[in-house]
């Protein structure tokens, strides 16, 4: 069978290039002969990946020296309880702005650590729109802001990085990191399950700005303190070594595309022509407010919802799947990240119009 267009949320698509050298270097790595899978997380050989994908992702984000990058595990939803376990000592309960599902757990969650309160809040505009910044009520003793610079569900992005003065600012970045060159030093913390743009599952990045280590809660799982894990390279206990492995051959692709503003150009690029034609058209409907539309997840819905069955038939029949919106908001979603080549938003771009001349 060939290889099918994925516009799934993620888990999602990998780059063709990325799976070729897996597939080359499945059985034997490096004349190690042996598969990464199998190594010793403590060799000689998976200490050189490790290295290698830390010094590619600090180049492709120009992550200041004063930021330490872990590889741990647990998903972005471990990090909904291990950012408030890590950074809630040091001030009075941390600050959170709400802009859709992934905000709202990550609220939920910290709310069983600490004081928190919510400074802004979309959901009056059923998360279509960014709550103005000036409106937004922080609080500078917080000991931390939080957001979600893309809400994968609703399809909502910040094109812009909050102001928040000197208090840390964290950003669950899973759905975005790496879609563009980014600011890093401007972040207290920064932290991305890897499923979406980043590798496969399994591996959570955290990026955080070394000041900020060394406050957990005492009853912290040691492994899921920030500062031993920085202390032992991630290393404390067994990390997701083939994860960890595999988000580096991306990074080594990303490098190769033209690094993150090559890739920025292309996903503006993906992202405008798929949102011109839902606006072009009376038959599909995109409700996020223009000024905060996502590059990465394009939500759509059909005008007449009784097409959606069909509409998702005939795209998978044109190899075109995973379209099928978040159970939450119903309609469409396609997922358009870095590994989702133009050609693909092309062909769905070229499906939708076709569909829509048969169906309105
Ligand atoms: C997917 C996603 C999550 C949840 O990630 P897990 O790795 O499943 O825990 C959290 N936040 C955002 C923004 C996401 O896109």
């Amino acid at each position: 069978m060939s290889r099918v267009y994925n516009f799934s949320a993620g888990p999602a698509t990998m780059p063709q290039w990325v799976l070729d050298r897996v597939r080359d270097e499945l059985r034997d790595w490096g004349g190690t002969g042996m598969s990464v899978m199998e190594m010793s997380h403590r060799g000689e050989a998976f200490a050189s990946i490790a290295a290698q994908a830390q010094s590619d992702l600090r180049e492709l984000l120009g992550i200041p020296d004063h930021f330490k990058v872990l590889f741990l595990q647990g998903g972005a939803t471990a990090q909904f309880a291990l950012v408030p376990m890590n950074l809630l000592s040091q001030g009075v309960g941390a600050d959170y702005v709400i802009t859709g599902v992934w905000s709202e757990k990550a609220l939920a969650e910290a709310r069983r650590y600490g004081e928190v309160h919510v400074a802004a809040d979309s959901r009056a505009s059923r998360f279509t729109t960014i709550p103005a910044p000036e409106k937004w009520s922080l609080r500078p003793g917080s000991a931390y802001v939080h957001y979600t610079p893309n809400e994968t569900i609703h399809g909502v992005e910040f094109h812009w990085i909050p102001e928040v003065g000197e208090v840390p600012l964290v950003a669950d970045m899973s759905s975005t990191l790496l879609s563009r060159p980014l600011e890093v030093e401007r972040f207290g913390l920064i932290y991305a399950g890897a499923q979406k743009n980043i590798g496969p599952a399994g591996l959570t990045l955290v990026i955080v700005r070394e000041d900020l280590l060394g406050h957990a809660f005492p009853d912290t799982p040691t492994v899921f303190d920030y500062q031993v894990q920085a202390d032992h390279d991630s290393m404390y206990n067994t990390p997701p070594t083939f994860a960890w492995y595999v988000a580096g051959l991306v990074f080594q692709w990303l490098r190769e595309q033209g690094g993150l503003e090559a890739m920025a150009e292309a996903n503006r690029r993906k992202a405008e022509k798929l949102y011109r034609t839902i606006d072009s058209s009376g038959f599909y409907r995109n409700p996020v407010d223009p000024g905060c539309r996502s590059w990465m997840n394009v939500p759509f819905v059909l005008k007449d919802p009784s097409l959606d069955v069909m509409f998702l038939k005939e795209a998978a029949d044109a190899g075109l799947v995973g379209l099928k919106g978040h159970r939450s908001v119903g309609g469409m979603r396609a997922s358009i990240y870095n590994a989702m080549p133009e050609a693909g938003v092309d062909a769905l771009i070229d499906f939708m119009r076709d569909f829509e001349n048969r169906h309105a």
